[in-house]
């Protein structure tokens, strides 16, 4: 949208970067070492920085020695059935071990997950960050005024700035005192998804969506992707899916955090008529959370109870990430029908049928024990322990939404792609609002991953063109 700059003040700025999660910081931080004076806006205060980083589980996906780059990349085309953009996911992956390592340099304090999170146990989550999403914004947020980049809170972009080529130039924000048109060399969009916009929630997720658990951000409202859309950029992503997870049914109804209940591998799952519904134990949480969250979302009530008994209890084995959730109980599975309100009759019928299909075999957290039952659908195929020593446990589950995954388009130099085709110039995307990545289902740890990598390449190309633009080579 071409605006006028007339009657409102206006600033002038080398790099912008709209938003400050991690995508937001990378860029900026990105964009300051490779020689570009930045500036950060959010529409948050000061004290809500972060975005949905802040209540992130800090949890990374990342190459190893032993999970190769391209070991990620054919996981996430089988979890995503063939329809993540392959390039987009070589840039993710390619780069990952070399950001995470700059990211370290910074001083974020990434460890081995078991250190604080054994429920993080088995699957592909190579890093976790001590403090989990605060630990992260809180580590990295100094460097930035250490740095030289300044930020400026409270500061909505509402609207970009083009010249009469097309070439963003820069927002106009809407600021506590009125509007300011903020005109950059380069600009770098890491505002986030729309899971806090209860509206584009209906208009893309469908009607149940208007009562969705959030949990993370209230600002994360889809902002960036409207304004990006407003100047022709690109749709691109599962614009009807969204990222769910198994998390306490007592959580908060926005800004919830992290409540999530990831042990419910171990469990038997129940829905309100007392029926099974997945097969728990398919495989480590952190391939089946996602899809599972959603799966509750689907039940009579949008709720599911993980049904344990004393021997996982006293093992600590399933517990909620939020200790203060704690599980109900009681000594008979007749009680804890009664507690949960559910049909006891029914109950006790599954778990019967359950304790018995359970097969012999050794039960081992750490691995996929195979320990699974026979003749049962669905089947349970690992971690299968029959549920016969009291007192039984539950804890009511749910899915809610964590971030949306339809989005907008962009290359892998992360310049956001107009419907034509062509990169829009001066504008770059990174962080949850780029579609392309993740269909359907989702890989533990790799949203935060493409914050840092995206937005670690946002900012330097961002940095490149303000130079280029200084030097009169840019467009
Ligand atoms: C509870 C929870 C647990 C999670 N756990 C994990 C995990 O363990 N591992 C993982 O990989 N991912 C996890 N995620 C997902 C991950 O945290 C996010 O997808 C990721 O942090 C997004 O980073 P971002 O920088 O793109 O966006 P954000 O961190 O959300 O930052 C976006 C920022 O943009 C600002 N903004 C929005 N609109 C405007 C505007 N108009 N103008 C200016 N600023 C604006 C917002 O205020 C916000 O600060 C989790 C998310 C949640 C909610």
């Amino acid at each position: 949208m071409l605006l006028s700059t007339d009657a409102v003040t206006t600033e002038n700025h080398d790099v912008l970067v709209l938003g400050s999660g991690l995508a937001g910081m990378a860029a900026a931080l990105s964009a300051k070492e490779a020689g570009a004076s930045v500036t950060v806006i959010d529409k948050a205060p000061e004290t809500s920085r972060g975005g949905n980083t802040r209540f992130s589980g800090g949890a990374l996906r990342c190459p190893t020695a032993e999970t190769t780059p391209d070991m990620l990349i054919e996981e996430l085309d089988r979890i995503t059935k063939g329809r993540a953009n392959r390039a987009l996911a070589r840039v993710l992956y390619g780069r990952a071990e070399k950001d995470v390592q700059w990211l370290i340099g910074l001083g974020a304090p990434l460890v081995d997950p078991s250190v604080e999170r054994p429920d993080l146990r088995g699957g592909k989550m190579s890093y976790h960050v001590r403090g989990n999403g605060y630990g992260l914004v809180e580590s990295l947020y100094p460097r930035l005024a250490e740095r030289g980049v300044a930020c400026k809170f409270e500061t909505k972009a509402t609207d970009f700035l083009t010249d009469g080529n097309g070439r963003v130039c820069g927002v106009r924000a809407k600021t506590r005192t009125g509007y300011v048109n903020m005109l950059a060399r380069a600009v770098v969009m890491a505002t986030g998804g729309f899971q806090a916009n209860t509206e584009m929630r209906v208009r893309y997720l469908g009607r149940e969506a208007s009562s969705l658990i959030v949990r993370g951000s209230k600002y994360n409202t889809g902002d960036g992707i409207n304004m990006a859309m407003a100047i022709g950029g690109q749709s691109m992503g599962d614009w009807g899916g969204f990222h769910s997870a198994v998390m306490d049914a007592r959580s908060e109804p926005v800004e919830a955090g992290e409540t999530n209940i990831n042990s419910y591998p171990y469990t038997l799952m129940v829905n309100r008529d007392g029926d099974r519904f997945v097969d728990e134990g398919a495989d480590f949480f952190d391939v089946t959370y996602v899809k599972y969250g959603k799966a509750i979302l689907g039940q009579s009530g949008s709720i599911a109870y993980c049904l344990f008994d004393a021997k996982l209890a006293e093992r600590e084995l399933v517990y909620c990430l939020h200790r203060e959730f704690e599980p109900l109980h009681a000594s008979t599975i007749a009680r804890l029908a009664q507690n949960l309100g559910l049909p006891g009759d029914k109950l006790q019928a599954t778990v019967d049928a359950y304790n018995a299909a359970v097969q012999p075999g050794d039960f081992d957290p750490e691995t996929r024990d195979g320990k699974a039952t026979q003749g049962l659908q669905p089947p349970k195929s690992n971690w299968a322990l029959p549920l016969d020593t009291p007192p039984y446990f539950a804890f009511p589950v749910t899915g809610g939404i964590t971030f949306t995954l339809g989005g907008i388009k962009v290359d892998e130099r992360a310049r956001v792609i107009d419907t034509e085709d062509r990169a829009i110039a001066g504008l770059y995307a990174a962080g949850e609002l780029i579609g392309g990545l993740f269909y359907d289902n989702y890989p533990g740890g790799a949203s935060l991953l493409r914050s840092l990598v995206f937005g670690r390449l946002a900012g330097q190309e961002a940095a490149a063109q303000a130079q280029a633009q200084t030097t009169g080579a840019g467009r």
